[in-house]
């Protein structure tokens, strides 16, 4: 039996970790299926307080890991699978194994959607992104293309003007899903050429280890074309890691958990931290903190529930 399970090893996860630890919690970090989570794929993060020079996104999720293990936080490779939150102490599944625990922070983090493409994994890191204000700015004065119809997608399209010389916005429909507001404000901008009704075919060049160019496809027209590119931003949405606690906590239409203020979930017990969460800041920092709040949250109930028997 232990007092608190931590899912994830991302920035929340990692952070909620380092509190946990250095409050004799003895946390178990379930890493999952992407440890280190979305700061793993990424390079440079220059916008992570208290580093003037940018930390590499791996080293700077590896250095919280690090930090929590010499606290005493136990890292268990593996994903949960399944759960059971019905009654306490709460029961996790890690690849088949049962874990008991008497508090939970969920950090399983939300993972980007790709258009899964031949060569589009392969060059993650190298010119192909999921993260406009991770990465835009290694993109001063080059090509720039986002891929998606939706809110996001104008929001990095908008954003990636800042640094691009040129921002293409491509869509697979002619409609797009984004608000009016967020359309025109890409429709007026100088630096963005829309196109619609094409979609990407694949992204090169996996023999150079860099972006270099896409392969396009009008689907009205059926013309498929060639064009040099440096940054490949892919913007299509983010799909929540929730799937083992659906019917369990309280999940909005779309899979993220629902907050019951600061990091209270709809079960007692069980927190939230990160992204799972947060579909608005998505940011490392925000993740840290919001990896904070729960460990001082479960920290809080479990002193309660100790006090209580
Ligand atoms: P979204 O609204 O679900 O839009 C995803 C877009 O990606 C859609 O246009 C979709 O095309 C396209 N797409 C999905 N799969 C694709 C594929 N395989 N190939 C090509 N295109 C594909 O996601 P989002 O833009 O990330 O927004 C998520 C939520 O956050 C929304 O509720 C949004 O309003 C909100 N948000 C708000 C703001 C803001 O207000 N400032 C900023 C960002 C996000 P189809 O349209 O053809 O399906």
């Amino acid at each position: 039996m232990h007092e608190l399970i931590i899912l994830g090893s991302g920035c929340a996860g990692n952070t909620a970790a380092v509190y946990a630890a250095r409050a004799n919690l003895k946390p178990i970090v379930v890493s999952g299926h992407e440890p280190g989570g979305q700061l793993s794929i990424t390079s440079m993060v220059e916008n992570f307080p208290g580093f003037p020079e940018g930390i590499q996104g791996p080293d700077l999720v590896e250095n919280i890991k690090k930090q929590a293990e010499h606290f005493g936080a136990e890292y268990l490779h593996g994903t949960v699978t399944e759960a059971d939150l019905s009654k306490r102490p709460f029961r996790v599944s890690v690849d088949g194994e049962w874990y008991e625990t008497r508090a939970l922070i969920v950090a399983t983090g939300a993972s980007a959607r790709w258009l899964n493409l031949p060569n589009e994994q392969k060059l993650i890191g190298h010119g192909v992104s999921s993260c406009a204000t991770c990465d835009g700015f290694f993109y001063r004065g080059r090509k720039i293309i986002v891929i998606g119809g939706g809110d996001t997608a104008m929001e990095e399209a908008s954003f990636l003007t800042r640094f691009g010389e040129q921002v293409t916005l491509i869509h697979r429909r002619e409609e797009f899903r984004a608000s009016k507001i967020m359309q025109e404000r890409v429709q007026k901008n100088p630096k963005i050429r829309v196109l619609t009704s094409t979609v990407v075919e694949d992204v090169y060049d996996v023999s150079q280890n860099l972006v270099t160019g896409v392969k396009l496809k009008n689907v009205r027209t059926g013309q498929v074309w060639e064009e040099p590119v440096d940054g490949f931003f892919v913007a299509i949405g983010h799909i929540p890691n929730t799937g083992p606690f659906r019917g369990q906590i309280e999940l909005d239409e779309e899979g993220y958990v629902v907050s019951k203020g600061g990091a209270r979930t709809s079960v007692t017990g069980v927190f939230h931290a990160g992204d799972v969460q947060d579909r608005v800041y998505k940011q490392a920092v925000t993740a840290a903190a919001a990896g904070c709040m729960a460990a001082l949250e479960a920290e809080k109930f479990l002193e309660a529930e100790a006090q209580a028997h």
